[in-house]
């Protein structure tokens, strides 16, 4: 169903090229913090993780974080730390809202933005019905929330015949 299918699906982020996405013409991402930016078993993102959003910036991308984390202070300190001005906490992913006024904060149309999330049924979801291109990652640990590990077990098999770049 194409409400659940992201337009691609990579092992983390770091293995996307930002020149690839600009060239596409997207000029923004919202990135999800949990699990795609921060592994949940951590409370800084990696090095690598830096490194590509500061290339990210270096090609002109507005960045925005939204994520579904309810503790407003921690997403707000990892933004903060990966150099990220704008962000949400509390999103309400799969609901679109907090991605069509993370579009309209950054003076973006929907079809030149993208979002990167590690959640086929909040990330891609809610992207797909903002009518943004959605790239999947594999989530960063096996550490979840435990209603997260629910819907994890249903997203395997969903993903299951779609191969991911390594
Ligand atoms: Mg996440």
């Amino acid at each position: 169903m194409r409400l659940f299918s992201p337009c691609r699906y990579v092992a983390s982020v770091p293995l996307l090229d930002p020149a690839e996405l600009w060239a596409q013409g997207k000029r923004a991402l919202l990135v999800d913090r949990d699990n795609t930016l921060v592994p949940r078993d951590a409370s800084r993102a990696p090095e690598d993780v830096k490194a590509w959003l500061d290339s990210a910036r270096g090609h002109g991308f507005a960045l925005c974080m939204i994520s579904n984390n309810w503790h407003r202070a921690e997403v707000a300190q990892s933004a903060a730390e990966l150099g990220i001005d704008s962000f949400i906490a509390f999103a309400c992913k799969p609901l679109p809202c907090a991605l069509r006024s993370a579009c309209k904060k950054l003076g973006v149309a929907p079809r030149d933005t993208v979002l990167i999330g590690d959640q086929l049924y909040t990330d891609v979801w809610s992207a797909n019905l903002a009518g943004i291109d959605s790239i999947l990652v594999r989530p960063q640990t096996s550490v979840d929330l435990w209603y997260t590990q629910v819907f994890r077990v249903f997203e395997r098999r969903a993903l299951r015949d779609l191969p991911c770049e390594e």
